[in-house]
């Protein structure tokens, strides 16, 4: 049976924490004090389930599919998180934190971002609220996402090029740290995934719960049971997967399976299956899993999708996965693109490259006829013509 408790210190199991510099002790101690008493405040409640409704466009369907049904032999439904305002899953916490950051009395956001997907609900969240926005991106990163870099500035985002090491997510991750230190009196610092230290991953899980708290309610209308037997996700940092999770984490009935990147195969050098070949370890602030050499390095991930590239994964994820309350499955780029295919061309839906993850668990698995499955399509595929048009067409 699965034991989940919602933490208090910031630990699930031995995964998690709030390991961090001195220079950072004040502001995560602020966060951990208030964002509690915030966020179950009537008045953030009100704003932030407003916003979700006219605003995000929840709640957000969720779609039987019976063609997939047909196929994979089970009742096969679809939370459609690619409906969301700017595309996918992410904004929901981006306005979950814009909005604590305002009700503390911050007027500014500093955030990082990879792919941009993070960077643009983050800046689209600052526009509406009228918060100052300062986003840093790899320079490597902004030379192959420049889509998303044009959206930000349109918005009015300032977007900093992190000009160290690769050039990548993890060095824009070091240099949003370093301003936040800088910026602590008026600076709120948004993180897009459940990572990070204590209280982010609890936090931003939250903010993402209400996926899972929608299905419930939507798949009690549609088939008389408020708990499906299979919830599946991808995962990266594994917000998206948390959130579909959470309402889930204590059902008896309920398996959870989570999707991770294998690249090019866990076996070769370009793979972001954390779970698969990581080990345990302290990254950006949370003791959790992530992809090391034997002298603790961190080493470079790689993906297909920018979104799951990352080397870390969430400590909820770590704790799931080692106590056995969640299967995790390491997905190829080839199993993706196939599954991308699949629902193109039996639904009409171009997912994002990263939901296409979630899909390919379909042929890996064995259902019962009777079986309700729910798979969160964390967002649509928009931002990856460029790659689909290379290998699709
Ligand atoms: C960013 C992103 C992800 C990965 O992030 P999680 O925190 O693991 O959810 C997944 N899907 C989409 C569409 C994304 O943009």
């Amino acid at each position: 049976m699965k034991s989940y408790t919602l933490i208090s210190n910031g630990y699930y199991g031995k995964f998690g924490g709030a390991y961090i510099p001195e220079l950072l002790f004040n502001n995560v101690d602020e966060l951990q004090k208030s964002y509690k008493k915030i966020i179950a405040s009537a008045e953030f409640q009100k704003k932030f389930k407003g916003l979700l409704k006219d605003y995000v466009g929840r709640p957000t369907p969720l779609y039987y599919s019976e063609a997939l049904s047909e196929k994979y032999k089970a009742r096969i439904f679809m939370k459609r998180e690619d409906l969301n305002h700017t595309g996918a899953h992410k904004i929901n916490n981006a306005l979950g934190q814009a909005l604590l950051a305002k009700m503390m009395g911050k007027q500014k956001i500093v955030a990082e971002t990879g792919a941009g997907q993070h960077g643009v609900a983050t800046a689209t969240a600052c526009t509406l609220l009228g918060l100052s926005c300062v986003v840093f991106m790899g320079e490597t990163d902004i030379a192959r996402q420049a889509p998303n870099v044009a959206r930000m500035k349109m918005l009015g985002a300032t977007v900093i090029p992190s000009l160290s090491g690769t050039k990548t997510l993890k060095d824009a991750t070091n240099d949003a740290i370093r301003y936040w230190i800088n910026h602590a009196a008026d600076t709120h610092y948004i993180i897009g995934s459940v990572v990070g230290p204590h209280p982010y991953p609890d936090m931003v899980t939250r903010f993402q719960s209400i996926i899972s708290k929608e299905i419930k309610i939507q798949l009690r209308k549609q088939t008389g049971e408020s708990e499906p037997d299979y919830v599946i996700a991808c995962v990266g940092g594994g917000s998206n997967a948390a959130g579909a999770f959470y309402h889930f984490l204590n059902s008896k009935k309920t398996k959870l399976v989570g999707a991770e990147a294998a690249g090019k195969g866990v076996h070769t050098h370009e793979t972001a299956a954390t779970l698969t070949i990581g080990s345990v370890g302290i990254i950006h602030g949370a003791k959790t899993y992530l992809m090391q050499n034997g002298d603790g390095q961190i080493t470079e991930p790689y993906s297909i999708s920018a979104g799951l590239d990352y080397p870390g994964i969430g400590p909820l994820h770590a704790f799931l996965h080692e106590s056995k309350q969640a299967t995790y499955l390491a997905i190829t780029d080839l199993e993706a693109l196939a599954a991308a295919r699949e629902l193109i061309h039996l639904d009409g839906i171009i997912p994002a490259l990263e939901s296409a993850h979630a899909f390919a668990v379909l042929p890996k698995m064995k259902f019962r006829p009777t079986d309700i499955v729910v798979i969160n399509l964390s967002g649509r595929g928009d931002k990856d013509m460029e790659a689909y048009l290379k290998f699709i067409l």
